[in-house]
């Protein structure tokens, strides 16, 4: 399966490509964007996701497309949005999901292809959470949930970022280093438990997208 993996750096691509080649047990093949910017954020991916789908389409070729985003602040993803007309605007991962329909259904199909796969996951509040699983317990979007509703968020940006990169300031080779040997001991490990137990929703949604993509198209 050809593969391409938009997300709001180069280094949470890295990390994100293993745990689709994890979920999808099989390796898959790179596609590579053209580079839009070295570092985004859910404006840009919002604001490019048109672009991306149309290179996908009308380019690449690619089979798949595997977005991540980061909650920061906003709020988390529900499977009660998945209901229909239950979508939240001001969740993320509704938000992309609904433009990515919308552009999908303006493509003008293509001869003997179909339309491109996608998986769209939400990291609350970011990707470094998914990576500290099975080290640290206190991850989780319902820890996450019940800080936030106290006004007493468990984690900082700054403190998960320094426990996954281990300081302060680092370069995007280590930051990229360091979120794919995580992202590799997740999938040897626990990638089951950060489905199921941790981030059931957020990645929960990611891990079912791909796991349709097994699925034969419908008619
Ligand atoms: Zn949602």
């Amino acid at each position: 399966m050809k593969l391409a993996v938009y997300s709001e750096s180069s280094a949470d691509e890295a990390a994100v490509r293993i745990l689709v080649d994890g979920i999808l047990g099989e390796k898959t093949e790179v596609v590579k964007l053209p580079n839009f910017e070295t570092k985004r954020g859910f404006g840009s991916v919002l604001t490019n996701i048109s672009a991306v789908l149309q290179e996908l389409h009308y380019g690449f070729e690619a089979d798949a497309l595997a977005v991540i985003l980061d909650s920061d602040r906003t709020p988390i993803h529900r499977k009660a949005h998945d209901e229909p007309g239950q979508a939240d605007p001001k969740c993320r991962l509704c938000c992309l999901r609904e433009t990515v329909k919308d552009i999908q259904g303006q493509l003008t199909p293509m001869p003997n292809r179909q339309p491109v796969k996608t998986a769209i996951g939400l990291a609350v509040p970011q990707i470094e959470a998914w990576l500290l699983c099975g080290k640290d317990r206190g991850v989780g979007e319902a820890s996450w949930l019940v800080g936030s509703k106290s006004r007493k968020p468990p984690y900082t940006s700054g403190s998960l970022k320094k426990a996954v990169y281990g300081k302060e300031r680092y370069s995007l080779a280590e930051e990229t280093r360091c979120m794919v040997a995580e992202a590799e001991r997740l999938v040897d490990r626990c990638l089951l438990d950060l489905e199921q137990h941790w981030f059931p929703d957020g990645f929960g949604a990611f891990a079912q997208d791909i796991r349709r993509w097994k699925e034969p198209p419908s008619a």
